[in-house]
């Protein structure tokens, strides 16, 4: 790949000496599995100079596919959470690529995820279009204006037509698409990549394997030079579907990407290293720094004086022989230096900051700073939930990370009971990670499990069995689902979990919820009692 890049890749090491904020580019890759995420993740390290040897990410990609290797790789835990976030080097940006668990089951997390980036990738298969979990993220990513560039991959095999995946991007997500990159033929007749901006061709000297390896400079798409370079019936058909490209579709326009209007369109392929550069430089260019993030006492820019940050994502046992958790830190404002104090919002302790941790690509290690975008890891033994905010000065809150109502309820069922201590402990660790929602009825002692897919299921009884050495089982619960309940008459509320005590619950910070047996029941429950909210989300803290 080295060939493409003007860039000269800069040790991960180096990031200490760089500058502020401007330069981050904090990002997810989003796609549905198996378009090739793990695969283009692993190309953007090597880019990025964080990793030398292909197949470090690989690994995971390809244990993820069967349901028994993903209990395999949940319980090595070193691998996944190496890569929850990746943070590379380039021409002096700081790339912090966080990882996004690819599974439909774990949209919780992923959506907490997407809360602490500036942008998004979104992979596409060629063949396939959009697919369910695309358009599911998508979905996220535009209630939270995230702007996001496409990758259109595997156009080295046989897909559809560029131009029926550009207008299906315009028609079901409703968005103008600007090609950037075009391939130059596809499948059998695929030759290489056109970059329309930089009118450069991309190509393999090696037709053999077929990976990416030369640049060639043109003077346009008719260069004579590129006419030459081509089967004839390849370059005419270049030549038409080029003008038409440019022709036919939006201009990029920076403002209009990042206000998510327009999204610009690369096609490349992940596995043969074509067009990998273009997208590290389009999202070093274009892609935007660390944004505003929303609090309670308003929106906090990048630019504020005084550190602030929030967790995101926490994960436990990390390392199986110490019940360690990690709790990952996106920074909002300010410039963080190892050992600072910093307010823990929640519970208004101050909170010495001596060890975080920076995540390169197979790698951590100690940083002594962070910015605006940055994102580390703090070591804690509980202190730090999901949802905490960190500040400098004042307090404050940062809003924005929802839990959601579960869509599979299932009873615990202990195996040994003497283990309770065990399961009690597993659950809230559990919880904390947003694996499962745990549920403790009014009556009776059995916890209730919320889970938004059911494979969490199969992984929360795998883990508990492993990490904490105790067998637990699943019985069905009459309920559909779970309902937080609200209202800002109390003696109201009092009153309909009274009548409701059956179906009544708390969640782990002990607010009530209600349990509906069906959407007929809820919408039943609602209808009887206007004062009380019935809520779908709140808020972590
Ligand atoms: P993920 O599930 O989205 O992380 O997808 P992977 O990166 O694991 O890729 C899924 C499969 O597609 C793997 O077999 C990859 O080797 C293959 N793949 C990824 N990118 C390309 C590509 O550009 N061309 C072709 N032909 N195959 C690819």
């Amino acid at each position: 790949m080295s060939a493409a890049t003007d860039m000269t890749p800069t040790p991960a090491s180096g990031k200490a000496a760089a500058n502020g904020f401007a330069t981050r580019r904090t990002f997810a890759i989003i796609s549905h599995p198996d378009a090739g995420k793990t695969t283009l993740t692993e190309k953007l390290l090597l880019a990025g100079g964080a990793i030398n040897m292909a197949g470090a990410v690989k690994a995971r990609g390809e244990n993820r596919r069967a349901r028994s290797d993903w209990m395999e790789i949940e319980q090595s835990r070193g691998i996944s959470v190496t890569s929850s976030v990746m943070t590379f080097e380039r021409e002096g940006i700081t790339f912090n690529l966080l990882d996004t668990p690819g599974h439909s089951d774990f949209s919780e997390d992923t959506y907490r995820t997407l809360t602490a980036v500036d942008s998004a990738i979104m992979v596409v298969d060629a063949a396939k279009g959009i697919e369910a979990q695309t358009r599911k993220l998508f979905e996220i990513c535009r209630l939270r204006d995230i702007p996001i560039i496409t990758f259109v991959n595997k156009v080295d095999r046989e897909g559809r037509s560029p131009f029926e995946v550009l207008d299906e991007l315009e028609e079901a997500l409703a968005l103008s698409v600007s090609p950037q990159v075009w391939p130059v033929g596809m499948g059998t007749d695929f030759q290489g990549c056109y970059d329309f901006a930089s009118n450069e061709f991309l190509y393999s000297k090696t037709r053999a394997n077929g990976t990416f390896d030369s640049v060639k400079p043109m003077s346009g798409i008719d260069d004579p030079e590129l006419t030459k370079m081509l089967p004839a019936h390849v370059a005419e058909r270049f030549h038409e579907e080029a003008e038409l490209a440019r022709d036919g579709y939006a201009e990029f326009d920076t403002d209009a990407y990042r206000q998510g209007h327009l999204t610009p369109v690369i096609f490349g392929s992940a596995l043969r290293d074509f067009s990998v550069d273009q997208l590290l430089k389009l999202v070093a260019r274009y892609a935007p720094p660390p944004r505003p993030q929303p609090s309670d006492k308003g929106a906090v820019s990048p630019e504020t004086k005084d550190v602030s940050a929030f967790v995101f994502k926490v994960q436990a046992n990390m390392d199986p022989n110490h019940r360690d958790r990690v709790a990952f830190v996106r920074f909002c404002s300010g410039h963080f230096k190892r050992g600072m104090k910093l307010n823990h919002v929640r519970s208004g302790k101050p909170l010495a900051i001596n060890n975080p941790i920076y995540f390169f690509a197979q790698e951590r290690a100690l940083t002594e700073e962070a910015f605006a975008g940055d994102v580390i890891g703090i070591p804690n033994h509980g202190t730090l939930r999901v949802g905490d905010t960190l500040t400098e000065a004042e307090p404050f809150r940062f809003t924005g990370l929802p839990s959601f109502a579960p869509e599979v309820m299932r009873r615990v069922r202990l195996e040994d009971t003497m283990r309770m201590k065990q399961l009690r402990r597993a659950l809230e660790d559990l919880a904390e990670e947003g694996l499962v929602q745990v549920f403790k009825p009014m009556i009776g002692s059995n916890w209730i499990v919320g889970v938004v897919g059911p494979l969490q299921l199969d992984v929360l009884a795998s883990r508990i069995r492993g990490e904490y050495k105790t067998e637990i089982g699943f019985e069905p619960v009459p309920y559909s689902t779970a309902r937080w309940i609200t209202s800002d008459d109390e003696k109201k509320l009092r009153d309909f979990m009274k009548d409701n005590v059956m179906q009544v619950a708390q969640d782990r910070d002990e607010r009530p919820v209600y349990l509906p047996k069906s959407d007929w029941e809820l919408r039943y429950a609602r209808e009887r009692n206007p004062d009380i909210r019935f809520e779908e989300t709140r808020e972590l803290v």
